[in-house]
């Protein structure tokens, strides 16, 4: 069997332009365009592209964006000072800090730094905690992406397993809750999982979250299974998945590839998250 496709790119047109359209109805209700902040510390190229297409991204649906990049050498008060004044600042709706951050500066302290109402990569404890009571606020936008794409193709969660590989707080264990929410049945997977291929193969819908390279091959892929491929792995050979898409296409009934799957989704849902802070600030505060 040859497996379909999911066409990443496609979808996350198709949610970009959704958003485009709310944007327009948000500035026209509130009288001004939701704002995303980004924040850069060092010159790592790869930080800067991400954040330049994200930029671009809100350039491209009406929303405004600004940037401030600062030096390497930044200390960690001083970046935290400028999360908290962002955090103040009634025109930032979202906050973006490309992580990673140099090795000076601890992660946790930045993402603990952020304004939970403003954390558009869900990020910070209180969203994650949010998630995990089952009321989500800000919910990761990889994790919200692969939901997103299971949903464009009609893929049946109820009762169905749902195999995901890898616990990270940005993807995997995100993943699994929201699998859970939509009444999956669901098995998380990481190092230390013995068979982890016997474990892949109950999957009807397998999320690999990994960061190794076509880890799963065909003997990780039930027949007929959705699999979506997360992993962004550059090798010699390219940018390559954490499934071995060929092997796996042979046996499953749709496929994420790298690139053009989950990766437009993660940049569309940001977008999503912006628009949806932006919204949630704007109502009016309880009595
Ligand atoms: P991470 O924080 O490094 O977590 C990797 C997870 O995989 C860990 O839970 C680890 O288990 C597990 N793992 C590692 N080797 C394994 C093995 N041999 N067998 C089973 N499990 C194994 O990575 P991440 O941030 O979640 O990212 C995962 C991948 O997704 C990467 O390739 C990353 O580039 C990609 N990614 C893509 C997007 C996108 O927009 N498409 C966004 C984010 C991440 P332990 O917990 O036991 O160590």
């Amino acid at each position: 069997m040859a497996a379909r496709t999911i066409d990443g790119k496609a979808v996350a047109a198709a949610v970009r332009e959704r958003v485009r359209v709310d944007v327009d109805a948000y500035a026209e209700e509130a009288g001004r365009v939701p704002t995303l902040a980004t924040v850069i510390v060092g010159d790592d190229p790869a930080s800067e592209i991400y954040v330049r297409n994200k930029h671009r991204a809100c350039e491209e649906v009406g929303m405004r964006s600004v940037h401030h990049g600062l030096a390497a050498a930044t200390g960690e008060e001083e970046l935290l000072g400028l999360i908290a004044s962002l955090g103040e600042d009634d025109e930032v709706d979202g906050i973006l800090v490309q992580l990673p951050v140099p090795a000076h500066i601890d992660p946790d302290a930045v993402v603990g730094a952020l304004d939970p109402r403003k954390d558009v990569d869900g990020l910070t404890p209180v969203n994650a905690g949010l998630l995990a009571h089952g009321t989500p606020g800000l919910v990761p936008c990889t994790p919200a992406g692969v939901m997103e794409l299971l949903a464009h193709e009609g893929v049946e969660l109820e009762g169905a397993e749902a195999v995901v590989v890898g616990r990270s707080k940005l993807v995997g264990v995100p993943v699994a809750r929201l699998l859970l929410d939509a009444n999956a049945t669901v098995t998380l997977c990481h190092s230390r999982t013995r068979d982890l291929a016997a474990a892949c193969a109950r999957a009807d819908v397998l999320v690999a979250a990994v960061g190794v390279p076509e880890l799963l091959g065909a003997e990780a892929v039930k027949q007929g299974a959705v699999v979506i491929d997360v992993g962004m792995n550059r090798t010699e050979d390219g940018l390559r998945g954490d499934v071995d898409f060929e092997a796996a296409a042979a046996v499953a009934s749709a496929i994420t590839p790298v690139p053009g799957g989950v990766g437009p989704m993660t940049i569309a849902m940001l977008l999503v998250n912006t628009l949806q802070a932006a919204r949630a600030r704007s109502l009016p505060s309880p009595a």
